[in-house]
């Protein structure tokens, strides 16, 4: 799927193409807290078409001049980017900051769409020719207010698809990402789950997609280790940021089939590790939570059962996720990893049969029977079916689908895990009204 970012100085307008284009998306798992807020990555559409977008303007670097932050934003929308929207202000005319960022973005040869946004009327579309001295293309004219001519920005962007050469992943390992906020030991237990065998992939093959992949053979099983170059990839000064992490986490967690969210048992849990949980979870994927740096612990001072209690308590949307306590430095423990991987995986892509489905279902409405309204209108669940998996999603089909409250469904989506163990996958049900 390509990849377009928007870039430009604060209040051009960009938020109103980026909400624009993620358009009425709505996830079909309840919000996770902390997720969608400020939200810098999403998938949306056009015309058909579906492409991910990156809102650089939300990646803030602290403590920086704004023109190096803007600089960096550039520089970050042609690193993880095909094709790049650069938002300016029509009412302001071109700015030393526009020419500052044109240049950078000229550099990248990839293609650029330009929007003069807040172009209001049609006397003001002739203000729109002087951003030709841009040098990155035909200026499109946007009237945001209006809903003006984001249409032929979007025709225009998604125009340059076919010429993208961007390869769909075919083959069938097992797709594992390392994510987690910077320090947390990502990097050094890559290389300690990995070890010597390391195949660097773009040694190999030579695509730009591959060559940010590990691919590794255990046992007979085959795991694709993506983006291991983000995780080693050091020196940019915006690499260390927290929301250029959060980016990363997002383009990573979109590739892969499990998560490995890495803590880190020295310091303990940060709010920064709930939010890549958070968007793990809400992308469905199965998860496997590792504590690192478990040799730096003082074993009295905080033992495993606490430091596993404060996990749940914690990630209490994560509680399908096992948990494994691992020091990449000693590599001690770390051979517990590739059993959960392979567990997580498997009831990620669980099939079960609608007959035991429904037998299950029969058999938990016994035991804790359906919820009523306050007219007395009581939850019927005729029937319920698998309709996908990874994750594993159900249709229920209802009398009313209003009936159908949180908790409930909650108490189903336990019974469910419990009867087909669908341990470290995210479980969704989906009810369905049939009169
Ligand atoms: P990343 O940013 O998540 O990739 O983290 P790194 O792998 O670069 O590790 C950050 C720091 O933590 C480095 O100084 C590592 O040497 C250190 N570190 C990583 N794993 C361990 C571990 O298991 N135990 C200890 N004591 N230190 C670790």
């Amino acid at each position: 799927m390509p990849t377009v970012a928007v870039v430009g100085r604060p209040n051009v307008g960009k938020s109103t193409l980026f909400n624009r284009i993620i358009g009425e998306r709505k996830s079909i798992v309840e919000d996770t807290p902390g997720v969608t807020r400020d939200r810098i990555y999403a998938t949306g559409e056009w015309l058909g078409k579906e492409f991910h977008i990156i809102d650089t303007g939300g990646i803030e670097i602290k403590d920086e001049p704004f023109q190096k932050q803007i600089a960096m934003q550039a520089e970050i929308a042609i690193d993880e980017a095909d094709i790049i929207v650069m938002v300016v202000n029509g009412r302001e005319g071109v700015t030393e900051d526009d020419t500052h960022v044109a240049r950078i973005l000229q550099r990248a040869k990839k293609p650029i769409v330009l929007m003069v946004n807040k172009i209001d009327n049609f006397e003001m579309r002739n203000d729109i020719y002087e951003f030709y001295s841009l040098g990155i293309g035909d200026p499109f004219p946007v009237s945001g207010s209006h809903g003006l001519g984001l249409g032929d920005v979007l025709d225009e962007v998604i125009s340059h698809f076919d010429n993208l050469n961007i390869e769909e992943e075919t083959d069938d390992s097992i797709h594992v990402s390392l994510i987690g906020r910077p320090n947390v030991g990502k990097s050094s237990l890559i290389n300690a789950i990995i070890g010597e065998e390391r195949v660097i992939v773009s040694d190999v093959a030579g695509t730009t997609r591959d060559a940010i992949d590990t691919k590794h053979t255990v046992d007979g099983v085959d795991y694709t280790f993506v983006d291991t170059a983000g995780i080693r990839k050091r020196g940019k000064v915006y690499e260390s940021t927290e929301k250029y992490s959060v980016l990363r986490a997002n383009v990573a967690i979109e590739r892969s089939d499990v998560c490995i969210l890495v803590l880190n048992g020295e310091e303990g849990i940060r709010e920064q590790d709930k939010r890549i949980a958070g968007i793990a979870h809400e992308a469905g994927r199965a998860m496997v939570i590792v504590v690192n740096k478990w040799d730096a612990v003082e074993k009295d001072e905080r033992t495993m059962k606490e430091f596993e209690e404060e996990i749940r308590k914690e990630f209490l949307f994560l509680d399908y996720a096992p948990i494994t306590f691992v020091s990449a430095k000693t590599t001690r423990r770390v051979q517990t990893i590739y059993p959960l991987i392979n567990l997580v995986d498997e009831s990620h892509k669980r099939r079960v049969q609608s007959s035991t489905l429904n037998e299950v279902l029969v058999d938990s409405i016994l035991m804790n029977p359906t919820p009523r309204d306050k007219t007395g209108k009581k939850l019927n669940i005729f029937y319920g079916t698998q309709v996908s998996v990874a994750p594993p999603t159900f249709v229920m089909f209802v009398n009313d689908t209003e009936l159908m409250h949180f908790s409930y469904k909650r108490y189903l989506e336990n019974r469910l895990r419990q009867a087909f163990d669908f341990t470290g996958t995210p479980i969704h049900i989906i009810t369905r009204q049939r009169n």
